[in-house]
């Protein structure tokens, strides 16, 4: 059941056809909370590099092919936050679920429960699992439908212009950096890092008591990692990457890399010191190979991991540290009427930290 002040109509940020445009539908059908849903009025939510693939069909699979099987008109957005409009049958208001609780939308949509992954906490990587990305519509609209048996209840005292970015690509670069198990003073560098991803994995090493190197390009972005508290390098007034990042850090303990730019992965295994560790999060578009031979990652110890978000506990853990202050989100607010701009600034890389749409 919903309440009647719930529109039958809303404005939702509509793809028809992947490498189309991006277009405003003023009309589109607000979705009736079914079974075990809430309904939820969308605040604000960011626009993740993701969103863009999926648009312009260049996102890549486990397969490194394409993915192309994706509902159609799409309505991409999985950064957002809002606030519970409406219970559909089964949903019994609850202390931590009423009208009006602030909950995230997330990639994740819904989860099996019962496969091994969901049973280990690893659920971002279950086989029967969809996402807002291809499956379900996400927050680039005003009312969006959340399954409330795989709910992203926030805490209440949080910032929500903040939080959404953290949600996808704060808990990304948290578990990023976390998977390298840095120790005090030892040197992280991050690959693309004054970007949304990148901003995160600066602070989040920096909380970690490392030292930071933060790789990314031109005088706004050094600006802004500097800010943060590491120290920048411009890869393109590097001769040789990987020899800089050597002579800094005497190699890296870790080097995380965030952008997708397929030229980001070049000779990252030349940054890295032996025994170290390579953390990919930036899904590059096409099959991108990672080149360093079998020979260099045994006698060199490497470790090379790869990192899809995280789990619910995961994401919920890298809101507590923006929430307590440790990390800071960098964020511009820009009108939801935006986001097609705000696509093509994502395409050209000047983004710095993360843009986030006013709903
Ligand atoms: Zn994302
Ligand atoms: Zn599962």
């Amino acid at each position: 059941m919903t309440t009647p002040s719930i529109p039958k109509t809303q404005t939702a940020a509509i793809v028809h056809k992947q490498g189309g445009p991006v277009e405003f539908d003023h009309e589109y059908p607000v979705q009736e909370p079914g079974q075990d849903e809430i309904l939820v009025k969308v605040l604000y939510t960011g626009v993740c590099q993701s969103d863009l693939h999926t648009k312009a069909g260049t996102a890549t699979g486990p397969d490194g092919e394409p993915i192309t099987n994706i509902k159609l008109p799409h309505v991409g957005g999985h950064e957002g936050v809002g606030r519970v409009v409406a219970f559909g049958p089964g949903v019994v208001e609850r202390e931590d679920l009423k009208l009006d609780t602030l909950v995230g939308i997330r990639f994740a949509s819904r989860v099996c429960h019962e496969c091994e992954y969901c049973k280990s906490g690893r659920e971002q990587h279950c086989g029967n699992a969809t996402n807002h990305l291809h499956h379900e519509d996400g927050s680039f609209q005003e009312y969006c439908v959340l399954d409330t048996k795989y709910l992203t209840t926030l805490p209440q005292d949080i910032d929500p212009i903040v939080i959404g970015p953290t949600l996808c690509a704060g808990v990304t670069a948290y578990k990023a950096v976390g998977n390298a198990n840095l120790k005090q003073g030892e040197w992280l560098a991050v690959i693309g890092a004054g970007g949304g991803l990148g901003h995160f994995a600066v602070q989040y090493g920096l909380a970690l008591g490392a030292q930071v190197l933060g790789i990314d390009a031109g005088a706004e972005k050094q600006k802004f990692v500097e800010s943060l508290g590491a120290r920048f390098l411009d890869f393109t007034k590097c001769k040789d990457l990987a020899d800089e990042v050597r002579r800094i850090t005497g190699g890296a303990h870790a080097v995380v890399i965030t952008s997708g730019h397929p030229r980001a992965f070049d000779n990252v295994g030349g940054m890295v010191r032996t025994g170290g560790s390579l953390c990919m999060v930036g899904i590059p578009p096409g099959d991108v190979k990672l080149d360093i031979s079998v020979a260099t990652i045994i006698i060199r110890g490497l470790k090379i991991q790869g990192n899809l978000v995280g789990s619910l506990k995961e994401t919920l853990e890298a809101v507590e540290l923006v929430r307590n202050g440790k990390v800071k989100p960098h964020v511009q607010v820009r009108p939801f009427s935006e986001l097609p701009q705000v696509y093509e600034m994502l395409e050209k890389g000047d983004v710095p930290g993360r843009i986030v749409l006013k709903l």
